[in-house]
């Protein structure tokens, strides 16, 4: 096969590039390793309600996504946040009301952030999105550069663009090898969330509003440490959601994980809780597309990210890095993800071979 940009990776970053070269009638190809568009976006279905086991927030000041959601026409609604707090202490004692702060001011999705995603995809023709496609192998020669996808496929293109985080890019085999200090650039940079799981559960009643809480609670016991009201817009069925605390060693029994799971959404939230629909898992550290075994490590603060200088004109600017972790002003974020897009454009696009 034959193209002149070859992107790597559908997350929000892959989507949003090729959304615009298709726009400028360029000639692409995105090519992803998982079935399914969107990356860290991921919207698990559960009674015709969408669930962010992924992100599941974008915030005021964050200019690209709120434009990209009004060209699509897409809806978005406040985090729910009326009521009251609560806190867990390491015994398990429960206190209402507590000043911790909650994600009010935040915003989702209607449909989950995966509707973005998806309405992104629909734009792409069915032919230049090959999904279940992971790049093994990319190869550098006198027209451009090589891909090689698992299934032994290759991909000739003019320019290469990495939309995905540089630790995972880094297990692609590249020839010539890249620079050393390009390497050790890219397997420096922690994925930003990647060591996280989340735990949600569903429920037909939202109990916990009726009762003047706002299903945000923060635990110093554990196992989920942080929770927050997850349900639809309008209507149910209705969820709470957490980051679980435990670092990811320590989270593999998933049978231990749920029973702990339950029991605390009891002891925060009342017997109501005891019996949830559906209880869901996502465990990021784990998942091969996104995280590598060094993202097992907590990331205690918001990396610094953006483009360092070793990974920026790499291979005569034929290999340009989108996604997240490389923008400069909201990395890590979605806005993030759709910064770097932006920046990979003009790479793509404007600056010649
Ligand atoms: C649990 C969690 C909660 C989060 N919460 C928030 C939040 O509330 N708000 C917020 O702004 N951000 C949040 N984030 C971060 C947000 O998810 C990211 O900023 C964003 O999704 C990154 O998009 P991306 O396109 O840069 O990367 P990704 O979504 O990681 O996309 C990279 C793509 O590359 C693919 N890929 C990997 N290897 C290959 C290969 N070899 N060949 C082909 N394809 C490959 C992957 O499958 C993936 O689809 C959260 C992340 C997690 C995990």
């Amino acid at each position: 096969m034959q193209t002149q940009t070859l992107i790597i990776g559908a997350g929000l970053s892959g989507l949003s590039l090729a959304a615009q070269l298709e726009e400028q009638d360029q000639k692409y190809l995105l090519v992803e390793a998982r079935d399914r568009p969107g990356g860290r976006i991921l919207s698990e279905r559960f009674e015709g309600a969408s669930f962010d086991m992924g992100p599941a927030w974008f915030w005021p000041g964050q200019p690209r996504i709120a434009a990209l959601i009004e060209r699509l026409g897409l809806g978005w609604f406040e985090q729910y946040s009326a009521g009251a707090l609560s806190f867990e202490d390491e015994s398990g004692r429960v206190e209402r009301g507590r000043g911790f702060s909650s994600m009010q001011g935040s915003y989702r999705m209607q449909g989950g952030l995966a509707a973005l995603t998806d309405a992104l995809a629909a734009q792409i023709p069915q032919q230049n999105l090959l999904l279940s496609t992971p790049v093994t192998a990319l190869t550098r020669s006198a027209t451009g550069v090589t891909a090689t996808t698992r299934s032994g496929q290759a991909i000739h293109a003019g320019k290469v663009v990495l939309a995905l985080p540089p630790r995972i890019a880094s297990s692609i085999l590249f020839s010539p090898n890249l620079p050393r200090e390009t390497q050790a650039a890219m397997t420096g940079i922690a994925t930003w969330m990647a060591g996280q799981a989340k735990a949600l559960a569903i429920y037909d009643i939202p109990f916990w509003r009726t009762a003047g809480l706002s299903g945000d609670a923060m635990s110093r016991r554990g196992p989920m440490v942080e929770i927050h009201d997850a349900s639809p817009a309008n209507g149910g069925p209705y969820a709470l959601f957490g980051f679980i605390g435990l670092p990811p060693q320590a989270r593999q029994d998933e049978q231990r994980l749920r029973q702990a799971v339950q029991e605390q959404l009891v002891r925060l939230f009342g017997p109501d809780a005891e019996a949830p629909k559906a209880l869901l898992l996502k465990d990021w550290a784990f998942d091969p597309c996104t995280s590598v075994v060094a993202d097992q490590q907590p990331v205690y603060a918001h990396p610094q990210y953006g483009l360092p200088q070793a990974m920026a004109n790499i291979w005569g600017n034929q290999l340009i890095f989108s996604g997240t972790e490389v923008a400069p002003q909201f990395g890590g974020y979605l806005e993030g993800a759709l910064e770097a897009a932006e920046n990979a454009l003009i790479r793509v696009v404007i600056e010649k071979v």
